[in-house]
This record gives C-alpha cells, structure tokens and sequence, in this order.
C-alpha cells in the first residue's frame, strides 16, 4: 500500500483502538464509516457505499450518515449487536493546524446505552461480568472442603443507565437462575479460564458476550477500582466483605470495560450487594413455563397473558423495573416476606391514602435515569425540569406514606416506617431547578427560553436589550414612514442582509439621501441607514450573549444536581419500592387476593386457589377455584385427567401462588398457608412446548436431571406431562421412576400433572403420594369438563371425546373406539405375539404392572448370604411369576 493521506493514518490509528466496534468518524456534518465497517453499515442500514480515493492507493468503501440524523441509525446498530464508537472533532476545523485533533467520546453497545430509544422503561439494561472462581479447594491445606469443592461464580451487573450496581457470589450451578433474571444485553467473561457461562443454557438470548483477559477479573485489583470509584478506603462500608471477592474481581473488569466504552465516567450508586440465600432461584424453564414476564407465544405481543401484567400497577418505570426484579428474584426468608407482607397489608388497609399516594407518584418520571443523565452531563433542559418536577412531588409521596400507616394502625409495617426514617424530599434540589429553570423548558438551549426572569441580573439586563432592540426597529419603522411619507415602507430582517427597510417601486422616489441600497426584489428596493445597523449590531450581539449565558446557567445547574445523584437514586430506589408495595395493594383489592400466612414448616395449603392470569380471562366467577393441600405425608400428587380438563392451569396455579406469596404479593384464593421454600422448579413436557421449536427430548431429559440434581426436601417441583417425548413405554417409565426419586429420595412437594394414568398406580407402592383427577362428567358419550379437583385418580383418557370436541368426523372416532376397546382387552394389553403390525405398537399399552425392572430391583436387595436354599427357591419361583407378568 502507498502512504496513505494524514486523514486516513489518523483513522487508522483510532480504528486499531475500536477493532470490535463500528466507528463513527466525524468529518464536518457527517459522521463516516470506511472499509468493512462501511460495508457493514450499508448493509444493515441501507446506506449507498461510494469510495474515496486514499491518495493514491485503491478506493476506499466509504458510507456516511449525517450527525443530525446519527442517533437512529446508532440505535438501529445498536439493537442488531453492533458496537458503536463515536469519533468526534476535538477542535474547532477552522481554527486547527493541520489535522483537527480527533477522539472518541464514547462507545455504545447494546449493554451500555444511555438514550432513551435503546431503552426499555420497564426493565433494566444490564451489562454484565462473569467470574469463575477456581474451585475452593485450592483454599485449604490439604483439607477436602465441607461442599467437595464446589466452584463458585462472581457476578456484577450494571445498568448505566439507571446507575445499578448488583454484586452476587453464586454456586455455579445457580448461575443460569442469576443470568435468567438479570437477562443481561452483554456479557464479559475472561478469556483464559473455562467458560464460566457454560453452566448456562446455550440460549442467552440476544447477548453479547466479550472476553477480557484473565487478570481484569483479579478481586485485589477489583478492591481498589471499587474503593477508588465509590471514594471509600475499605468496601466493608459499601456491605461488601471477604466472601464477596469473586464478584469484587468482576466488578473491576466491569468498571474497566465502562471506562473504555465512556471514557468521560459512568455514573454508578452505591451497588446492591445480593445473598444468594436470601433469594429463591428460579432458571429458565420456571420463568417461561411460569410465564412470569414473557407468554410462551414469546415476546411479540407484549407481556399480554403473564403474571406481572396482571401485578403491574405501578405508576413510574422505577416501580415496573421494581415489580419486575421483584417477581423474578422472590425471596427464600420468611421474615423478609412478612416484611413485604405487612407494607402490602397497610396499602390494602388505606385505601384513601393508596389513591393519594398514586396520584403523587402519576407525576414522578424516571427519576433514577433523569438523575443518571445530569450526572453524566446529558441532560436536556426539558429532561432536567422533567427531573426537577419529579422531585417536587417526594413530599406528596412522602406524606401518603404517612397517611397509609397512621390508617392502617394495626398493621406494623416496619418497611414504611423504615423508608420514612430516611426519607430525603430532595427538596433543596427540585427548589434550585424550578428556581433556575422556565416552567416548560425547551429540548434545547437556544430558540426558546431556558433560564427563568430573576435567576441572573445580567441574562436579565441583556434581555430588555435584545427586547428594547426589537422595539426599537418598531420605532425605527414608525419614524422613517413619517419622515418619507411613505405608508408601506417597512422594516425586515433576513438571515443574509440583516435588518433592512422595504420600499416599493412606486414610492422609491420617496427615498431619502442616507438610504444605501442593498438588494433589489420585484416589488421594489431594500435600504439600510447607519442608525438601523447600529441598532441591528446591539440586538444581533444581544440574543448571542444571551444563548451563551443561558448554556453557561444550565450547565451550572446541570452539574449542581447532577453531584446530587447518590441522593436521587436514593429516592429513586424507595419511591420504586413504595410504588410496588401499593401496587400491590391496590392488585390484591381489586382481585380479591388474600394475604398468605407464610410459615417455616413443609406445609403447602391453598384454600379455593385460582390461576391469576387465567381468571382474568374469563368473566368474573366463572374460574373454578380449587384446593390443593400438601403435606409431609401427603407431598406428592399424581393429577391425571383428560386434555383440556386443567390439570396445566391447576399445576401453574399452585406455582403462581406460592411465587407471588415468595415476592411479598397477595395471593389468589380464599386461604393460603405456605411454607418457606429454597427452589421452585416448573418443568413442561416437551410437545406441550413445541411452540419454542426446540424442545427436543433432550432438553426435557437435560431439564428433569437438573432438577432431579439440585431440588432438596424444601423445594416445590410442579411437573407437567414429562416423558411425552418418546414412546409410551420409555414415557411411563421415566415419569415413573422420576416420580419414585422425587418421593423417596429428594421428599420434597412435587405435582405431576400427567395423562399417563398408568402411573395412579404408584400410590399403591408410595406412602406419601396421592392421586388427584380434574373431573369431567360424562353425558351420553360427551363430555363435559367441571375444572374440579378430586381425590382419586382418572381411569381413562378421554382422548377420543376430545377429539370428538375437536371435529373429528364421526367415521374416524368409531374407529378410533373400536380400535380402543380392542386394544384394552387383555390379550392385546399383554402384547401376544401375532397381533398385527398396525397394532404392535398396542405393547406400548401394557400397563405397568409387575415390570422387568421390579424384578431386577427386588434381585438387587437380595442379600445371598442370609438364604435359606427353601427361601432362594422360593424367591426364585415369584420373581419368575413377575417376570412373567403374572
Ligand atoms: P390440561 O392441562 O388438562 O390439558 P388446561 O389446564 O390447559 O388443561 O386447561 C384447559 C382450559 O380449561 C384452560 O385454557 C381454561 O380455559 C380452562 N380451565 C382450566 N382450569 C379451569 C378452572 N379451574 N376454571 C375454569 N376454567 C378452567
């Protein structure tokens, strides 16, 4: 290649920094891509690629946007997975020697985005730094740790845009829950240590992932970018301790990454330091199947049909990004649930101050992005009244907060009284923007006016001259049409001639001597005098100065609220609280939910339980409300019934309600009594979701095992219709043996919704399980679903009723009940040989009964040692007779 030009060494040499990123190089009124990001560019945004010529060398690909324009086509990068480098002029082109001095000032990408059009109100926009611990063991001398060695992972999520900052030290096995509910837009992992992530499903939708290299992730250094960032010697003030390291080393490759991406600073408050067991884990299959803040049919029509539409009253973003965080990281400790319990309880008990409170917080915009913004020098005028306006309104909030405790007297709500201990109105701040700023700022300085009459004695005083100015030319007009006599003389103002007097052609012999002619139109001529252009130069310098001053006003505000910002996102962080604890309220009054009584005990008891999104889409009281009571002897149920009885509505809704309870919500029912839990596990069989086009058998299995690996005696395990992905007989039997562990070994409460009735017949060998149906009636040959859930187990299927439901022609569904009774009569059901090939597969149907694997299992508890030969030989003719299905 030949020399290039000085331009294209200086983007060559910025471009080598942002290797990963597009840049956005700014050349006078356009920004410019080159080579492959212009290619890139053109592609994704529909730019034309031209070239230019690289003196000499062959034509470089070249694609440009213009900076007025630029946001959107940065946002629409942005949201397709690109990084954004800005790369703007430093000096003033006019003024440089030589090349203008170039930089970027920032780096967008979809984890770091600070403008509103990258960013969902509702929900936080995490980036996200992932560090693997090695496993403890390297921690004792020559001692095996307690756990064998578990490997821990460090987490620290931040969104710049709200300034959150969330530490967390998992067991990796939780890491896939902690990723599932953060749902970050990017993630950074180290490139030299075993992909931390790998514990995760290999969908993490839409994220982008980096690697840095393995010594950003070092705690010792992540302690210090810490302490410096926060201005604290030790982290002991900011709740961080020894434990937490792992997540201090991720913090520090966090805050490195943001500093390149922003080299001007990001703002963060103090970070939120998570105990993993204070939260109760939900992984991905639980918080789709849940449906929790996304329906199944996906992200398409909003969050229609989930369980936070039907929670979602808040009235600001903070309080939906709140209700969000709150739904997916419910809480495993009692008394932190009956904390939130209470709050919700007063807000019920005070319906009058609930309505103040929501008509104070109707006014409160995102006050902890608004802070964010002024921190970061970003804000517009019209942003930072909207912030100001926001503040004023802490006192109203504050005073509801009052309200609703002093009316529900009998409610002890420690979390209110707590949050009016240390309430800050702010008040000094919203004084300070209403004082400066005009009522209904503009988006920017300029034009309009910025800064309010009073604030500044020289604003002021260049005002009335700019102003006297005009009036002034109104005097100038009226003098010189007396003294030409001529009545349409007129005086204007062009952006190229300045002020000028109008004079028509019939009246131009009216013009006096000291008129200097300008420019000729066709209705006549254009004049200036020296006292029109004396005047012209005052008003001129005037609204220039004013603009300046007006730049300098705001910026100076700008920065005084924005130092404020620990103070703001503090009010941000109780307002978004108190907003969720009354949108609660305001639920659980409306929906007629009751308060749950939470408990330390196994007990699981649901009086007249209802599904809260499904109710809601059916007319009111046609939802049949159900019981479900679990206990230590009676913890596990087998739900047969039809299709489309509700056995799936009824699985969910025990799930929904004991995670609503768990996040400090009223729940759907006439009574709730629900013992504290450590994991939630919602498992659905893979043809009941093949919507998602990648439920395989596998991943059913690979979802199962998890379970099967992680759920202890305290957790709930709600299964619906597992082993459907394979043939009848594998089916039944993995749901059979699953169903065995979970009963014998792991003891905890577990639901199995499932068609397969063959497998009622476990509770014969299991104490602790119980066969429940959701009846139907049958009239004549039809019928008839009741939703109602009742002991015992279902004997048939009902599958051709349904699908004589479903239309099928009457041809087929005598068929079809011809074939079934054949195929239940008893030879078939024992799968003679000879039966026809179409009918083969009727083997399938055998029912459980005695099973080569009973045989085996009874083989394996023989001890040999301790028979008599008269025991062996009789051992050996029963187990010949099961294994003959006898
Ligand atoms: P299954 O899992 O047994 O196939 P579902 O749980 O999917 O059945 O329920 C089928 C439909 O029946 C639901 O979409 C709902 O409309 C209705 N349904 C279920 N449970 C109830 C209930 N308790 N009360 C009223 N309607 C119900």
């Amino acid at each position: 290649m030949s020399a290039a030009t000085p331009l294209m060494q200086q983007y060559r040499e910025i471009k080598s920094r942002h290797q990963d990123a597009i840049l956005f190089f700014r050349m006078g009124e356009f920004y410019e891509m080159f080579y492959d990001d212009a290619e890139t560019a053109s592609q994704k945004l529909g730019l034309t690629l031209t070239s230019r010529n690289n003196g000499g060398a062959a034509d470089v690909p070249l694609a440009g946007v213009p900076v007025k324009a630029a946001a959107d086509y940065v946002r629409r990068l942005v949201q397709q997975g690109f990084r954004v480098a800005i790369c703007e002029q430093m000096e003033d082109p006019a003024k440089a020697k030589g090349i203008v001095r170039r930089e970027v000032i920032e780096t967008v990408t979809p984890g770091a985005a600070i403008a509103d059009d990258l960013l969902d109100g509702s929900r936080g926009n995490y980036v996200c730094a992932i560090a693997a611990g090695a496993a403890k063991v390297e921690m004792g001398h020559g001692r095996v740790p307690a756990d064998g060695g578990r490997v821990d992972v460090g987490v620290a999520a931040a969104d710049i845009s709200t300034g959150e900052l969330r530490l967390a030290v998992v067991p990796a096995a939780l890491l896939e829950p902690l990723l599932a509910r953060i749902a970050p837009r990017e993630i950074i992992t180290a490139a030299d240590t075993p992909h931390p992530v790998s514990h995760a499903p290999p969908t993490l939708p839409g994220a982008l992932t980096t690697e840095r290299e393995g010594w950003e992730f070092d705690p010792a250094l992540g302690r210090d970018d810490l302490a410096r960032h926060f201005g604290v010697l030790a982290l002991d003030g900011l709740g961080i301790n020894e434990s937490d390291a792992l997540a201090v080393g991720a913090a520090g490759a966090l805050l490195r990454y943001l500093k390149e991406l922003q080299p001007s600073g990001v703002s963060l408050a103090r970070p939120i330091v998570e105990r993993a067991e204070g939260i109760l884990p939900l992984d991905e299959m639980t918080r789709r199947n849940l449906e929790l803040v996304e329906s199944l049919r996906g992200a398409g029509d909003g969050n229609a049909g989930t369980l936070i539409n039907v929670l979602d009253r808040t009235c600001t973003p903070m309080g939906a990004r709140q209700l969000r965080q709150w739904i997916l990281a419910p809480l495993a400790i009692r008394q932190a649930i009956d904390a939130r319990l209470d709050a919700v309880q007063c807000f019920c008990d005070a319906p009058i101050a609930r309505e103040t409170l929501r008509t104070a917080l109707a006014g409160v915009r995102d006050l902890e992005r608004l802070g964010t913004k002024a921190a970061l020098n970003r804000s517009t005028p019209r942003e930072l009244g909207a912030l100001g306006a926001s503040i004023a309104r802490l006192p109203a909030v504050r005073d509801s907060i009052t309200e609703a405790l002093d009316a529900g007297r009998g409610s002890t709500a420690a979390l209110l009284s707590d949050m009016l201990a240390g309430w800050d109105d702010c008040a000094d701040i919203a004084d300070d923007v209403r004082r400066v700023l005009v009522a209904d700022a503009p988006v920017a300085v300029g034009d309009e006016p910025t800064i309010a009459p009073g604030v500044d004695a020289e604003l002021d005083e260049l005002r009335t001259l700019r102003d006297g100015g005009r009036d002034s030319i109104a005097r100038i007009q009226a003098e010189e049409r007396a003294r030409t006599g001529i009545q349409s003389l007129k005086v204007g103002f062009n952006r190229v001639f300045g002020y000028y007097i109008e004079v028509t052609k019939p009246n131009l012999h009216l013009v006096p001597e000291d008129y200097q002619r300008r420019q000729t139109i066709t209705t006549g001529e254009r004049f200036v005098t020296v006292a029109l252009k004396s005047h012209e130069e005052r008003v001129l310098t005037a609204s220039e100065r004013i603009e300046q001053k007006e730049r300098e006003l705001f910026d100076a505000l700008r920065q005084r609220v924005g130092t404020q910002v620990a103070r703001l996102h503090a009010a941000a962080r109780a307002t978004a609280v108190v907003d969720v604890l009354a949108s609660l309220g305001e639920v659980a009054m409306r929906e007629g939910y009751v308060r749950p009584t939470m408990t330390d005990d196994f007990t699981l008891r649901i009086m007249a339980g209802r599904h809260p999104v499904v109710e809601r889409m059916m007319p009111r009281d046609k939802f049949v409300p159900n019981d479900v009571h679990l206990t230590r002897d009676a913890r596990v149920v087998v739900l047969t019934g039809p299709n489309m009885a509700g056995k799936s509505t009824i699985l969910r809704q025990v799930g929904l309600i004991a995670l609503m309870a768990h996040a400090g919500s009223f729940v759907p029912a006439a009574e709730a009594e629900i013992g504290v839990m450590d994991r939630l596990f919602t498992r659905v069989g893979a043809s009941d979701n093949l919507a998602r086009g990648q439920s395989t058998f596998m991943v059913e299995m690979a979802e199962t095992s998890a379970i099967l690996h992680t759920a202890t005696d305290r957790s709930l395990v709600l299964l619906d219709e597992i082993g459907r992905g394979t043939s009848t007989y594998d089916g039944v039997s993995i749901a059979w043996a699953v169903t065995e562990h979970l009963h014998e070994v792991t003891g905890c409460k577990t639901i199995f919704a499932t068609h397969y009735h063959e497998l009622t017949q476990l509770a014969d060998e299991l104490p602790a399980l119980r066969n429940f149906n959701v009846a139907v009636r049958e009239v004549g040959d039809k019928i008839l679903f009741v939703h109602r859930l009742e002991p015992g187990g279902a004997n048939r299927s009902y599958g051709i009723e349904v699908g004589r439901l479903a239309g099928l022609p009457d041809a087929v569904l005598a068929r079809a009940r011809h074939l079934l009774r054949l195929l239940e009569s008893e030879q078939l059901a024992r799968g003679m040989s000879g039966a026809s090939p179409a009918l083969a597969a009727a083997d399938q149907l055998a029912l459980f009964a005695p099973a080569p694997s009973a045989v085996l299992e009874a083989l394996a508890r023989v001890d040999v040692n301790a028979l008599t030969p008269v025991q062996a030989l009789a051992l050996l003719d029963e187990l010949s007779k099961k294994a003959r299905g006898a």
